[in-house]
Order: C-alpha cells, then structure tokens, then sequence
C-alpha cells in the first residue's frame, strides 16, 4: 500500500504540474474527490495489520495535504480560483448555510387564527384604539358610573373621562354609531387591566364578535359559536352555555368546551370539573341599542368576547401566561 500511495502521489504531482486550467476540476475529480483515486487507495487501510496501519494512515495524509496544497497553489497560478485569483477558493458544491428565522408569537398566530376562522363566517374586522373615552368603554355599553360591574374591570385611568380599555367591547358601539345594520364584525386587539398573577396579566388581547340584523336569534349565536370551537379546537369538542351576566348582552352566558387536557374526565387544568370556560357572549342588550339609535323592535344582535391569551393556553397546553411576556427566545420558539 504504501508504494501505492507513493507511486500515486508521483502520478499525481506530474499530471498537476502537466494539466491546464480546464484539466483541474476533472483533475480534483479524479485524485482528490470523494469517489477518487485517493480515496479508494485510503479504504484499503482497513486490511493493513493493526502495527502498519498508524503509519500508513499518516502517510496517507501527509500526501493527500501535500497535493491539495500543490493543487491550490497550481489553481492560483492558473487563475481559476476565486475571482481575482485569490482568497479561499469558492466550493459551490456546499450545503447552504441557513439563517435563523424568527415567527410570529404564539399569541399572535392564535389571534390570526381566530380572525381567520371568523372571515371564512363573513365578518369584517375592525380595529379600534387603545386609549377610550369612559362612553365607549362603559356608558354606552349599560355601565353607567357607579355601577358595581366597574369595579371587576380594575381600569387604568388616564384621567377623568379616558382610560385604557379594560375589554374590546367599545368597538361595537364605534361600529354601531357610524354604520347602519346589518353589521358582522369581529375586533381584535389589546386591552388592560391592573391585575397580574399566573393566569392574569397587566395587558392581554380579546377578540370581540358581534352580529347585528333582522331576526338574530340566540340559535344564530350558538351556531356561529360551535362552528368557531370546532374549528379551533376539534370538531367534537363538547360545548356548554352557563347563563351569566354582563351589562351589555340580555340574556348572557358564558361558555364553556370540553377540557381538551382530560376529554372531561377531570384533571388540575379544569379543576376536575371536565370543562373550560373560554368565552363571554349574549344578545345585545336593548339599552345598547338605545344608546347609538338603533330601534330594538327592528333589530336584534349578538355579542361574544374571548381572551386569546387563555385559548393558546389552552391549545398548547401552557400553564403561566406571564410566559408569553418573559420574551424567552426557549419558550417562544416551540410555536
Ligand atoms: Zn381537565
């Protein structure tokens, strides 16, 4: 082996010094390249005997160095090396490097979701600002001052009359005092409220739906609604409304989905009650309507609210909503 090697090396160094520049690719091919010369001459290490085999090794690639130094310096000399003739050369044959690359927080893609889901229903959606007037935000919506649903809202003031919203629901009187029904629209967007612990935070997003029309009943309501969780969840996810109460919506429920952690059989998540309220919704309330001059004999509507927050909590089985804001790149780049 070792004479082969040598007698390869001299083979070698004498077709370098004879070949031109087009002869050298074909030339790397043939000696230095995967399937080469060289290459099939090194497999045979294997059959050396244990003692010969370091020193064959290390003779083989002293040379094999030897000649791709050779070869560089030969390809320089030829100018067929990197543009300008100098540098490293360029070896087009490998892999492409991949830059990192960032995605949307998990927060957000929910959120686009949840709007796509609702635009294959025919809503349109809107956007409303952050700061709102105390009429958006409570007057108009039947929570006059005073009134002791105020208090649950924990508001931050900005002054007397402005505050940052404390739910998304003052779009639907942006909406309903500027347009004329039918309307069919869903706001998402950030709202705020001064609480914090593992499943509140200071700022979070809602989605507000709301469907305004002739003869909108509740069953319009449940349909849109066990089309919405099938969609986002399974399409056998079991469905509950509770009656509630909000001031805005008459009568109201909040529903409810089959714990998608247990299947309903009771685990930490649904406190071992089988079931997960993920949303707020009712029929719009007359007084509502009285407010931007709709007439409540004419028209009836619908209103939901969900935390997009706790639906991607609960899609992906994540346990502390602060985590969305820790802006860990570990916990945001699993979505
Ligand atoms: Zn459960």
């Amino acid at each position: 082996m070792e004479e082969e090697l040598l007698r390869l090396k001299a083979e070698a160094v004498a077709a370098l010094a004879a070949s031109g520049k087009d002869e050298l690719e074909p030339f790397r091919v043939k000696y230095l390249g995967r399937k080469g010369l060289f290459t099939s001459v090194m497999r045979q290490l294997g059959q050396a005997s244990a003692e010969d085999r370091p020193r064959l090794g290390k003779l083989a690639n002293d040379i094999r160095q030897e000649l791709e130094l050779t070869f560089a310096a030969r390809l320089e000399e030829l100018g067929g090396g990197n543009v300008g003739g100098s540098g490293p050369r360029l070896d087009l044959t490998l892999p492409g490097r991949t830059e990192p690359c960032g995605r949307p927080h998990p927060v957000t893609q929910v959120m686009e979701e949840v709007c796509g889901i609702f635009e294959g229903l025919g809503f349109t959606v809107a956007e409303g600002p952050d700061v709102e007037t105390d009429f958006y935000n409570f007057e108009a919506l039947n929570i006059p001052p005073h009134h002791p649903a105020r208090d649950m809202h924990d508001t931050f003031y900005v002054s007397d009359s402005l505050l940052l919203r404390t739910h998304t629901s003052p779009m639907q009187i942006r909406a309903m005092t500027e347009q004329q029904p039918p309307l069919r629209m869903i706001a998402p967007g950030k709202v705020y409220r001064c609480d914090s612990d593992i499943t509140h935070t200071p700022m979070f997003h809602q989605v507000e739906g709301f469907l305004v029309d002739r003869k909108v009943s509740f069953a319009d309501l449940k349909g849109v609604l066990s089309v919405f969780i099938a969609k986002m969840f399974h399409s056998d996810t079991a469905i509950r409304f509770r009656p509630s109460f909000f001031p805005f919506t008459e009568p109201s429920a909040e529903v409810d989905i089959g714990c998608v952690i247990c299947g309903g059989k009771g685990c930490r998540v649904c406190k071992q009650t089988g079931w997960l309220e993920i949303l707020g919704a009712g029929m719009i309330d007359p007084a509502v309507f009285a407010k931007v001059g709709y007439d409540s004999e004419q028209y009836s509507g619908f209103a939901f609210g969900l935390g997009i927050e706790r639906i991607a909590m609960l899609k992906y089985g994540i346990t502390d909503i602060r985590l969305y804001y820790e802006n860990d790149l570990r916990f945001l780049s699993q979505f």
